[in-house]
């Protein structure tokens, strides 16, 4: 999925490509040997994945004309951003009205946003995040899939249900088989073009072993790959990405440092940050992010989150809830109120209004079943399905009862596309 509408090639220079869509021109950047102009290709995350016939194209692109234009409508539509303003204060539509202008707000005006307390001035937030979010980046949304191969971690993060201090868990680990299976499911069966591949930190999947799985895969299919397996080292992520990874899920969980080393015991921040610079300078894609809720943190602190994520280059910001699991030293504490998950994204979305992909995490629906429509209106623009073999996802237990955990995957993907038509939305990745 990310059912990547094909594009075709318009010019061609060193690595970059622009692509026609309907009309509209993207970028994207070439890895593929004897690209030519006038080619059908997929992209997704501003790479090409594949090229394809130019009549499968030509027949795709009859289906989707159509539905394309209708789509659109209907987002324009819902993204419309009326100026009913009662009961907003006029330092809130100030500042709203700056970001509505595409203009860069100073972090005390995010922050503002952030801490906005009436339903009135909370729901104009989301709708100027939901407003930006159409005005740069359309109607698209990402639709990655994502399979957890093993729970075995050596750390001990004190919010994780699958820290190794947590010794009741039943634990897994995916042969290579099962690995390369699920992912021929969830491409050549269900048409997923990007992937993450996620782990604890599982000392027998060393870099050099991830490296040929990545590369038996590349092998076998086009899609992008996400690797999301912890602190892996330096040379493990030039590794990774030579062997072909084009992007890392990496979340830092907190800019505080002395909460993260608190929550992290023998770990640092630092180490983490190093991970994502040094990531993005290999060239990968950045996906990063922390966790809301956590105990002992302040608004201020989401706040530096978000501009922490903006620095480190996040091409998707991945936010979610901490969920309390009862195995884990912060057992006893309460998940965080909706609103605030809900102002973490449409403040990420305003920090960064022309280029970020900002997720509705799992954690996020839940908490809240209603979730992913809420997110998708307050600014967000990608989701990710599970597609573990359903065997394994309930022993993935970050936290309890994930949502999703005991969907398949042709059923999430319904219930997925069935929203996203709902909202004008269409499932696609068009290049940068
Ligand atoms: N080993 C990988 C993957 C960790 S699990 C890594 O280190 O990046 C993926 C994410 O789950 C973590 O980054 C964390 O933010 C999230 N997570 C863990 N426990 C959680 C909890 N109790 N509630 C919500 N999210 C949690």
């Amino acid at each position: 999925m990310c059912y990547a509408i094909p594009g075709r090639v318009e010019t061609i220079e060193d690595r970059y490509v622009t692509v026609d869509y309907f009309g509209e021109k993207k970028r994207a950047i070439n890895e593929l040997d004897g690209l030519k102009i006038g080619d059908y290709i997929y992209a997704q995350g501003g790479f090409v994945i594949q090229s394809l016939p130019e009549p499968e194209a030509k027949s795709i692109l009859a289906v989707w004309k159509e539905t394309f234009f209708e789509l659109q409508e209907m987002d324009l539509r819902l993204s419309r951003l009326d100026t009913e303003s009662k009961g907003v204060d006029a330092k809130t539509l100030r500042i709203l009205d700056k970001a509505a202008e595409g203009r860069e707000l100073k972090p005390e005006e995010l922050y503002h946003l952030i801490t906005l307390e009436t339903p009135y001035e909370r729901e104009l937030l989301y709708k100027t995040a939901n407003f930006l979010r159409r005005k740069y980046l359309g109607n698209s949304c990402c639709v990655h899939g994502i399979i957890e191969f093993s729970s075995f971690c050596k750390r001990n993060c004190h919010y994780c249900g699958i820290s190794t201090n947590h010794t009741g868990l039943k634990r897994y680990r995916m042969t290579d088989d099962e690995i390369l299976d699920a992912v021929r499911e969830a491409v050549e069966v269900h048409g997923f073009q990007a992937l993450v591949l996620q782990s604890g930190e599982d000392p027998e999947f060393s870099a050099p072993k991830l490296a040929e799985l990545i590369r038996e895969i590349k092998r076998r299919h086009h899609c992008l790959i996400f690797i999301s397996v912890g602190e892996i080292g330096i040379d493990g992520l030039k590794e990774l990405y030579d062997a072909g990874a084009r992007g890392i899920l990496l979340r830092f969980e907190t800019s505080d440092p002395e909460l993260y080393a608190k929550l992290h015991p023998g770990s640092l921040l630092e180490t983490r940050l190093e991970h994502l610079r040094k990531a993005f300078e290999i060239g990968y894609l950045i996906v990063t992010g922390g966790l809301i809720g956590l105990p002992g943190q302040t608004p201020r602190d989401i706040l530096n989150d978000i501009l922490l994520a903006k620095e480190l280059h996040a091409e998707m910001f991945s936010f979610g809830p901490f969920v309390p699991h009862p195995d884990t030293p912060l057992a006893g504490n309460n998940t965080p109120d909706v609103e605030l998950i809900l102002g973490t994204l449409a403040a990420a979305r305003i920090a960064d209004p022309e280029n970020a992909k900002i997720l509705v995490t799992t954690a996020f629906e839940t908490v809240d079943p209603g979730a992913r429509e809420k997110g998708l209106m307050a600014g967000a623009n990608s989701v990710m399905l599970n597609v573990t073999p359903e065997r394994f996802r309930e022993c993935y237990e970050i936290y309890p009862n994930r949502a999703h955990s005991h969907e398949g995957i042709p059923e999430q993907i319904e219930t997925t596309l069935s929203l996203l038509r709902g909202l004008g939305r269409a499932p696609t990745d068009l290049g940068v």
